[in-house]
């Protein structure tokens, strides 16, 4: 019974409210920032529709199809601005692309209009792409939006849907049939961090730089993509830059991993078969060029015949190399690897409700300014001298 689903293991999907017939289930926010079905048994059916969605009860697949390991390539866009503006190698945008061309909705999460939260949102055009492009990478409100996508289906609409691999598995598990127009992408995930804490960081910038927030780009590239850069620009005109070494969010979540969700300790979408046609990520582990080193290189996975003619549809886009799984897992140990949440975790957000999110994150941490400073100037000698011996 999902009404038994703990609170540990619960992912936060929101199918299980979509599903619902008699609009029974609600959803509550709790300290952490995450969100949780709340069942009013008073106008409940007991249907038992909510039990069979639920990717936790279940986990859905769309056929028997997956393979047991996917083909494996490297990836990048052929144009280098959409390749700047994207997370990785631009992997989606390409794959995005050559679905609208062929006249297909895409699905999938865009900022806030207030750029504190994301939800899942549905296009059919270009302007919609631009929003969904960009990871962010804390996690997306999808209530909806699996109603939408099986009108969209039942009326013979081809649908691109993009999220987390426990969003694919819902949405599979909602439409609860196998489609033909379907077709899905997730990626490598480490886990989803909490919208609260997003939300916190954003209003302590936006404090210090007395102007709400204009726009947003996490793993901005202005300084190459392995220095996992943090870019917001606001209605002022002032722009902050923070990088894996400097900007608090980068160590909270890449570092000290200490505000993901609880249900991504347990996540049982690591390893494979993959859920999704196609898994996205970072080719993380390869020896890269100055160029790819700047600009980005994705990860395709492709688990299906589906996944396939996806990434055939969009090849004039991309440069690609086929690789192998060997080659995807040295490098990115998440493909299989369980996010371990961090001990002082409790105390972390204890303390946000009244302290700065930064200084927070620093003094878990325990780094000062000073040894930032120090950790920036041997990080730039150590580029600097790369790229002369390069
Ligand atoms: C929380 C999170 C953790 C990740 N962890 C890893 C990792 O450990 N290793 C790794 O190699 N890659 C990881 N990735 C994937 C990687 O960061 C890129 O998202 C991926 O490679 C796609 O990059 P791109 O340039 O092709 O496309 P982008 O232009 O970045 O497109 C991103 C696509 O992802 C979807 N998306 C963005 N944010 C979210 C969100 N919050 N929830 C659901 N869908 C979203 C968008 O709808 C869009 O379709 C993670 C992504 C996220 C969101």
């Amino acid at each position: 019974m999902i009404s038994e689903v703990s609170k540990k293991d619960c992912v936060g999907c929101k199918a299980c409210g979509d599903i619902c017939p008699a609009n029974a289930i609600t959803y509550e926010i709790d300290e952490e920032g995450f969100w949780f079905p709340k069942i009013n048994f008073d106008i409940c059916v007991k249907c038992g529709l909510c039990d069979k969605t639920c990717p936790v009860l279940g986990c859905h697949y769309a056929s028997q199809e997956n393979y047991k390991e996917p083909e494996v390539y490297k990836v990048y866009h052929k144009d280098k601005n959409i390749r700047y503006n994207s997370t990785s190698g631009a992997l989606y945008y390409g794959l995005a692309d050559a679905f609208l061309k062929d006249g297909g909705y895409i699905v999938g999460c865009v900022y806030n209009d207030d750029w504190k939260g994301a939800h899942h949102y549905i296009s059919k055009n270009y302007d919609g792409l631009k929003r969904i492009m960009r990871t962010k990478y804390f996690q997306s409100d999808t209530e909806g939006i699996y109603r939408q996508v099986k009108r969209l289906l039942e009326d013979s609409e081809k649908v691109l849907f993009c999220g987390t691999p426990c969003q694919v598995s819902a949405l599979y598990g909602f439409v609860g049939k196998e489609y033909s127009n379907l077709y899905t992408v997730d990626f490598i995930c480490l886990g989803i961090n909490s919208p609260l804490v997003f939300r916190k960081f954003i209003e302590e910038l936006e404090k210090r730089n007395k102007a709400e927030v204009q726009e947003v780009h996490l793993k901005n590239k202005s300084k190459g993509w392995t220095n996992l850069g943090t870019m917001v620009k606001f209605k002022n005109g002032k722009v902050y830059y923070g990088n894996r070494i400097t900007d608090p969010w980068v160590n909270a979540y890449v570092s000290l991993r200490i505000h993901i969700r609880h249900s991504c300790e347990n996540c049982r979408y690591k390893s494979f078969p993959r859920i999704a046609d196609i898994s996205m990520g970072d080719f993380w582990g390869l020896r890269f060029t100055a160029e790819e080193e700047k600009y980005g290189v994705s990860l395709a996975l492709v688990n299906t015949l589906k996944g396939g003619i996806l990434l055939k549809n969009a090849t004039d886009s991309f440069v690609i190399e086929k690789r192998t799984v060997r080659d995807a897992i040295s490098g990115n140990p998440m493909i299989h690897d369980r996010v371990k949440q961090n001990h002082r975790r409790e105390e972390f957000f204890e303390r946000i409700n009244n302290e700065p999110f930064s200084k927070v994150v620093w003094s878990i941490k325990g780094s000062d300014k000073i040894k930032r400073t120090c950790a920036l100037i041997w990080d730039s000698l150590k580029r600097f001298i790369k790229n002369v011996v390069r």
